[in-house]
């Protein structure tokens, strides 16, 4: 049976390639990057949630907010998104399909005001995966088996030191990936 394309079976090994794209992923390149500044050694992933409007999914609406193509007028709460320049290097979807918006060699717009054990501007030296999905709402089991192979495939290729929240890195900020993200579900299928 072949997989669908963007969902990770069970046992996937991905591969980042030498541009930093992963082999598993949809390619979706938003203009939103930037180059990581020099001697930023990739150490941390940063995990999200993201939903638009909040608390519904599918629509597409995050895919067009990472490509700067949002129709603003669509909802009003899309108003505060106007202007906004945002990314992440992956978007996992609710059925676990796995989108890739920026090579995981440069700089995403994802973590905004932040700081990591002191260190602040995490984007310069982070991994950014957004996962559909509101602090409300338990996440996919596809979601989970594709979030791990991803972070095995980038476990495998930079020296990470840290998987954190949004809101570990942004407190009082941010409280994605919020209280429905199961870390020792996550926990678990990295050391399967
Ligand atoms: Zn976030």
């Amino acid at each position: 049976m072949l997989a669908k394309q963007g969902v990770a079976p069970k046992n996937t090994h991905w591969a980042i390639d030498q541009d930093g794209w992963c082999a598993g992923a949809t390619q979706l390149p938003s203009p939103n990057y930037g180059v990581r500044p020099a001697a930023s050694e990739i150490s941390l992933i940063v995990l999200h949630n993201i939903s638009l409007p909040a608390g519904q999914f599918g629509g597409g609406y995050i895919q067009d907010l990472f490509l700067n193509r949002l129709n603003c007028d669509l909802h009003p709460s899309f108003n505060d998104l106007r202007e906004l320049k945002v990314s992440a290097h992956f978007l996992i979807l609710r059925d676990g399909s796995l989108l890739q918006c920026v090579s995981t060699l440069a700089r995403a717009w994802h973590a905004g005001v932040s700081a990591f054990e002191g260190r602040s501007g995490c984007n310069d030296f982070s991994i950014g995966i957004e996962l559909e999905g509101s602090d409300e709402i338990a996440f996919e089991a596809q979601q989970y088996q594709t979030l791990a192979a991803l972070c095995r495939a980038l476990l495998q290729r930079f020296a990470i030191q840290h998987i954190v929240g949004h809101n570990e890195i942004a407190p009082g900020r941010k409280t994605d990936p919020g209280p429905c993200f199961d870390w020792q579900h996550l926990q678990t299928l990295l050391q399967d």
